[in-house]
């Protein structure tokens, strides 16, 4: 018998792809669904990327490129950091891979190992509790709280640090709550961060552009004594609705740029040459498409929350970024699997259960609003049917 090791046992999933595997079958059965799982912008990446690619194709850049990246790409992420997050950093903390989970997985196997905690968000991005679990690490929930529109107390996280703990992960704006961390939280955190010397911080900002109501998008970048041990993730996947070219980045500490650039070499040598072509297009290029689809996603958020909030035994707050709502569906009566298989199967509509973000996520559902506005309207519509009847013969 062939005899796999013992971590593949640990590996979790994300339920997202799985929802959309069932959403595909249904629709081919002829089923109408409308697709509110999916967390990717329903948005086509803005022609002038596309042809950058195609230029960089017919201009012969076909082969391996450095592995942290090709140099105009990671100076033009510097240029975009100085402007969005106005920090100066050196082109060569920078390591360009195929996705921002390619750098989750990076900073957690560096860190995780048996023995080692690592405090995550809860509900929070599935792939963090699985890559933990998977290290042989401990996973440590920092739970996010509704009444502080899913951030957290941050002086109860710095009680959760131990002399074990090796990493703290965030996620501001998040995924799948759609909160945000205010800037108090963060001061207490980072000033609290001042006596764990051993902290890594691994600073998931993958939804950074996209804010509303005006609410500033604080980088924890901007927090120059964090600056020899933060991860900063981000990349182009959800500002330039680029998910399926796989192009992200992190910046590294100066001590941890090399283990990056090994762990890259090991792994997949270096991005897709014409995605790093398209990867400086986006960012030199035009922003308006970004402006855009966040107005776009805006409005749609108008949309949920009110109809999700006129739903009998649901309650939404109303989230700061990203494009997602986060309802609270203890009212329904139903848990969070069962409501997400109802939807699909009865209503039509794929959603995703909260207990798949981890289980602090019981009793919420995730809808992503990366939606047509009448689409949403109609899954509301289909939403409330489906639970008047339900509740009227349960
Ligand atoms: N981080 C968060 C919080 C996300 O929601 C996602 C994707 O859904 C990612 C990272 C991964 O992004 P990418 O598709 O660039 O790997």
């Amino acid at each position: 018998m062939i005899q796999p090791a013992h971590r593949m046992s640990q590996l979790g999933t994300e339920t997202a792809f799985e929802v959309l595997a069932r959403a595909e079958v249904l629709a081919r059965e002829g089923r109408d669904i409308i697709n509110l799982g999916i967390g990717q912008p329903d948005f086509k990446t803005p022609p002038h990327i596309v042809e950058a690619a195609v230029k960089a194709l017919h201009d012969g850049h076909h082969g391996y490129t450095p592995s942290p990246g090709i140099p105009a790409l990671r100076e033009a992420v510097c240029r975009d950091i100085e402007q969005y997050r106005g920090v100066a950093v050196s082109p060569d903390r920078i390591v360009v891979v195929p996705g921002g989970k390619v750098t989750m997985f990076f900073a957690i196997m560096m860190f995780g190992e048996p023995e080692a905690e690592i405090l995550y968000p809860n509900p929070g991005f599935p792939i963090y509790e699985s890559v933990i679990k998977f290290s042989g690490a401990t996973p440590v929930p920092i739970p996010l709280l509704e009444d502080r529109d899913f951030s957290f107390d941050a002086e109860a996280v710095l009680d959760l640090i131990t002399p074990q703990t090796r990493l703290l992960i965030l996620n501001s704006p998040a995924n799948p709550t759609g909160g945000t961390i205010p800037r108090e939280t963060i001061d207490t955190l980072v000033a609290g961060l001042g006596h764990h010397p051993q902290v890594a911080v691994l600073s998931d900002e993958i939804y950074s552009r996209m804010t509303y109501d005006g609410r500033e998008h604080v980088s924890l970048l901007t927090y120059p004594e964090l600056e020899d041990r933060l991860i900063l993730l981000d990349g182009w996947s959800k500002t330039y609705a680029m998910t399926g070219w796989r192009l992200g980045y992190a910046v590294w500490p100066e001590s941890l740029t090399e283990g990056a650039t090994r762990l890259a070499i090991n792994c997949h040598s270096c991005v897709n040459s014409a995605a790093q072509y398209a990867g400086i297009a986006a960012l030199d290029g035009p922003q308006d498409s970004v402006g855009e689809m966040v107005a776009a996603f805006d409005e749609r958020r108008g949309v949920i929350v009110d109809g999700l909030n006129a739903i009998h035994g649901v309650s939404c707050r109303t989230p700061g970024g990203a494009f997602y709502a986060f309802p609270n569906v203890t009212g329904t009566g139903m848990s969070a699997r069962e409501l997400q298989s109802g939807l699909l199967e009865e209503a039509g509509i794929a959603t995703i259960a909260g207990t798949s973000f981890g289980a602090y996520g019981e009793g919420y559902l995730r809808f992503s609003y990366a939606n047509s506005v009448d689409n949403i309207r109609l899954a509301l519509e289909r939403m409330s049917e489906f639970l008047s009847e339900t509740t009227a013969t349960g």
